[in-house]
């Protein structure tokens, strides 16, 4: 008589409930393990991530009950399952720059000894490159928050009549690039760097991007000690790399992301304009 092992391995829940950031690596999930050949705690992503954070509470970590819950996973992961259909490119550097791995669609691997626990961004998708260089764009346009945010003021005004130049969201933690773009300033205010100062105009802390093509998307709030070193004038984002933590910095009464775009330096409404390139997902 046959006995067939099939039958014996336990089949995965449904996909359907598939959520990142839970410390379950589900199917289409890309998750980096604290130890060698999948051990020990799970940090599981669905898209990819520019910069992890250095430290808590603003770090991304690993999650569940293995060894390593609850750490920082940059600079501490030893291996990655690939279940996303797409390869993943695991970088020694912030912002998919410096040394590679790449993890094909459907594989596992352990981190190569450059690139163990010493990891620092991870790319999901062709790079189309091979060797150090920085990621060719592969997507002009993004949503900078995730589609469950909250709009708590609209454009062009607020409830209450004021002008509002942008759109405030609220309910996530980290605001991404809306553009591949570059840099173009980053504006920190001399006396409420880190600090709140609600009422007091001019007071929030700035970055602008520079999109191409007359488009210019500027984000605030965000306390000076949370953007990464490495978002400077003059270097280059991806669309949906990570930006910063949402803040409560300067003019604000509350931790919100505010996101504004310019098309030949006029204002328009941010969310309308990125349906206009395609992009879905977006609140409201
Ligand atoms: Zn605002």
């Amino acid at each position: 008589m046959l006995v067939l092992a099939v039958g014996v391995f336990a089949v995965p829940a449904s996909d359907a409930g598939a959520a990142e950031r839970d410390g379950a690596c589900d199917s289409g999930e890309v998750c980096f393990y604290y130890n060698s050949n999948q051990q020990g705690a799970v940090s599981d992503f669905s898209s990819s991530v520019g910069s992890y954070g250095e430290s808590q509470p603003k770090c991304y970590e690993f999650k569940g009950s293995g060894k390593g819950a609850g750490e920082c996973m940059k600079n501490q992961a030893a291996s990655v399952a690939n279940r996303s259909d797409k390869p993943v490119t695991v970088y020694y550097n912030s912002n998919y720059q410096g040394a590679s791995q790449t993890i094909p669609a459907g594989e596992s691997a352990n981190l190569s000894a450059e690139l163990k626990n010493q990891n620092a961004s991870h790319l999901i998708g062709d790079t189309g490159s091979s060797g150090g260089s920085p990621a060719p764009v592969s997507e002009q346009w993004a949503s900078p928050v995730p589609s469950d945010a909250r709009i708590t003021a609209g454009y062009p005004r607020y409830s209450g009549g004021g002008y509002h130049p942008g759109i405030d969201t609220v309910g996530f933690r980290t605001a991404k690039s809306a553009c591949t773009g570059t840099v173009k300033s980053v504006d920190i205010h001399p006396k409420y760097a880190d600090d709140n100062a609600h009422g007091v105009k001019g007071s929030s802390n700035f970055l602008r991007i520079d999109c191409g093509g007359g488009v210019e998307m500027g984000y605030a709030h965000f306390y000076a000690r949370d953007l990464p070193k490495d978002i400077k004038p003059g270097v280059q984002v991806q669309a949906g790399q990570d930006l910063f933590p949402i803040g409560n910095q300067g003019n604000s009464s509350g931790t919100h992301l505010h996101f504004e775009v310019k098309v030949d330096d006029k204002y328009v409404h941010p969310f309308n304009f990125l349906r206009s390139k395609g992009v879905t997902g977006l609140p409201g």
